[in-house]
């Protein structure tokens, strides 16, 4: 395709003002609010969740204590009954011998009450746990919900952005097949390269509206009477009327 230089320069910046729209557009995508709320929910969700996980395994932990302090209960029980009846069976006259069991089963009993404190401390040390438990799981299950609303709002607006890209690609792809290929290559090497800038305006003829720098007379002059499209000699993008 032969472009006239101020075609070309007509088309160059066409093609500039689109790809500068769906830079906006995309920076629209990555500020959307619900994408930040959704990275807030994600962190939320997963500290409720370890949370959760820790309470509920504090509790079995807590479960396998009382359940083993139980059985050591049974057996100090048995031992005390034992102790009890040998005391008053009758058989054992030995004062010596009685005072020893009698000695025995105050120090059982002493140890079952100690034993005994300990479970009720369990058993309320558990109960906060099962509270502080159920609270996480509602605040997991609350959090999912905020997060699956999050998400369809999300995703409804990526949609809509997306398509506005669409559109304006479309338009802009259908410019750039005026263009040749070195043309292209140049285009979006500079593009890639200058922050999405790649072909500028001379501002009031006199300097680049890229880098803002001031021309040489010389340039000038070749500016106001030339046309068509030329390179920055400061930031090389390309310049055009
Ligand atoms: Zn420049």
């Amino acid at each position: 395709m032969d472009l006239s230089p101020v075609e070309l320069g007509t088309v160059l910046w066409e093609v500039q003002q689109y790809d500068t729209c769906i830079l906006e557009v995309r920076k629209r995508i990555e500020g959307l609010p619900a994408k930040h709320r959704l990275t807030e929910l994600a962190a939320e969700l997963s500290e409720a969740r370890q949370a959760r996980t820790d309470r509920e395994r504090e509790l079995e932990e807590i479960g396998h204590r009382q359940h083993k302090l139980d059985g050591e209960l049974d057996l100090l029980t048995s031992k005390v009954k034992v102790e009890e009846q040998k005391l008053f069976s009758g058989t054992i006259m030995n004062p010596k011998e009685l005072q020893a069991i009698q000695a025995e089963i105050f120090s059982l009993r002493k140890k079952r009450d100690e034993m005994e404190t300990e479970d009720l401390e369990l058993m309320e040390e558990t109960d906060r746990l099962a509270a502080e438990a159920a609270e996480l799981k509602a605040k997991v299950e609350t959090t999912e919900s905020s997060e699956a609303l999050a998400k369809s709002v999300y995703e409804k607006e990526l949609e809509e952005l997306e398509l506005e890209i669409a559109g304006l690609e479309g338009e802009r792809d259908a410019r750039k097949l005026k263009l040749d290929e070195e043309t292209i290559a140049e285009y979006e090497k500079l593009l890639a390269g200058k922050a999405g800038l790649a072909v500028v305006k001379i501002q009031k003829g006199a300097s680049c509206g890229g880098c803002h720098i001031q021309f040489s007379a010389t340039q000038i002059d070749q500016y106001e009477h030339g046309e068509g499209v030329w390179r920055c000699q400061y930031c090389r993008r390309m310049l055009v009327k």
